[in-house]
């Protein structure tokens, strides 16, 4: 459907849970506060909101959380959403630690394509970022050939930050070394992010031109978002950016958020969201569910406010939203 700025929304993010097993500095570092159970939506919320989107034209669908690999029947979940009538894409995003276990499942359930989050390929510096001390490249590797064996679309983010500038030009050598995108993520500033210091995505990109010095701008269409990518001969995959605050992309915004909480949330930017499982606990019916989405849609604001920090009323912390 439109929005009052007539951008067409056709994408969900779904948060099916808070929780997570990593504690990322700029996301949920330890300490941060976990909704209760009962404030979670159930399978069954998540799927009526799902098909309410649908009957509005939405037909892409990211899993996301928290790690939404903690809560279980996550690909029972990718299964019902995939069944709906007019769900064209289902994807999910994840840290990747539970993913080999849950891989057959998956793609099953026709999990369309994966996200990846890898902030560095090096064990210490990855228990610095994430409080993590178990990574081993080689099992990250063997993931990688895992989805790539299975067919499974795959793409790798990574978070620039001061740790892992210098470590760019080897994550992105994996798009050398498996047919998977690489994209590096403007750091946001929202919750933990709004107080560690941003990289600026265009120094990186200049030092990636020094290792692939064919490097160039292609307009392909390599997935649901505002990703720039570049292409190189030497490379399988493509290295994107998905700079929000230095190259704002709001112009064509096309995706609205669901928090694990049931909160439809337009803009990551602003606090503002409607409160979808207080309608459904309510009792309300498709109708006035869909109403409640197409109003939220419908005013979604023109752009974000990252470059005002006065101006971000968002206070909720990125495992709460779902990135
Ligand atoms: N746990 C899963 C994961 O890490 O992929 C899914 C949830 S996580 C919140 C989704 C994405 O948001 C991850 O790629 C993460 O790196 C990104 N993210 C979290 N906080 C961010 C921030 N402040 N700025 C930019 N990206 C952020
Ligand atoms: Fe967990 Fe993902 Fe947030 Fe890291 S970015 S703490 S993996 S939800």
């Amino acid at each position: 459907m439109l929005d009052q700025y007539g951008r067409s929304i056709d994408y969900l993010r779904v948060s099916i849970t808070d929780r997570c097993n990593l504690r990322c500095r700029y996301c949920m570092p330890d300490g941060a506060a976990f909704e209760s159970h009962e404030a979670i939506l159930r399978y069954e919320e998540i799927l009526r909101i799902c098909r309410a989107a649908t009957e509005l034209g939405l037909t892409k669908f990211k899993i996301t959380g928290g790690e939404p690999l903690v809560r279980r029947g996550c690909s029972e979940l990718v299964a019902a959403v995939k069944a709906l009538p007019g769900a064209e894409q289902v994807t999910m995003t994840t840290n990747g630690l539970l993913l080999e276990q849950n891989l057959d499942a998956l793609c099953a359930a026709g999990l369309d394509a994966v996200n990846i989050s890898l902030d560095t390929l090096e064990t210490e510096k990855f228990r610095q970022i994430t409080g993590f001390p178990g990574f081993r490249r080689e099992k990250l590797l063997a993931l990688l050939r895992a989805c790539c064996d299975r067919g499974l679309r795959t793409k790798l983010n990574a978070v620039l930050l001061p740790e892992n500038r210098e470590e760019a030009p080897a994550l992105a050598a994996l798009a050398a070394d498996f047919p998977v995108d690489l994209r590096f993520i403007e750091l946001m500033p929202i919750g933990f992010g709004g107080s560690l210091a941003r990289v600026e995505p265009d120094a990186v990109l200049e030092g990636l031109y020094r290792v692939w010095p064919d490097l160039h701008a292609t307009e392909e269409k390599r997935g649901n978002g505002p990703a720039r990518y570049y292409r190189s001969a030497a490379l399988q995959g493509c290295i994107g950016f998905i700079d929000a605050v230095s190259h704002r992309f709001c112009a064509s915004c096309n995706r609205v958020r669901l928090t694990s909480t049931g909160q439809l949330k337009p803009c990551l930017s602003f606090d503002s969201t409607v409160d979808l499982r207080a309608l459904l606990r309510a009792g309300c019916s498709d109708e006035e569910l869909r109403e409640a989405l197409r109003e939220g849609i419908f005013r979604k604001p023109r752009a974000h406010r990252f470059d005002l920090p006065r101006e971000i009323t968002e206070k909720r912390i990125m495992s709460q939203i779902g990135g």
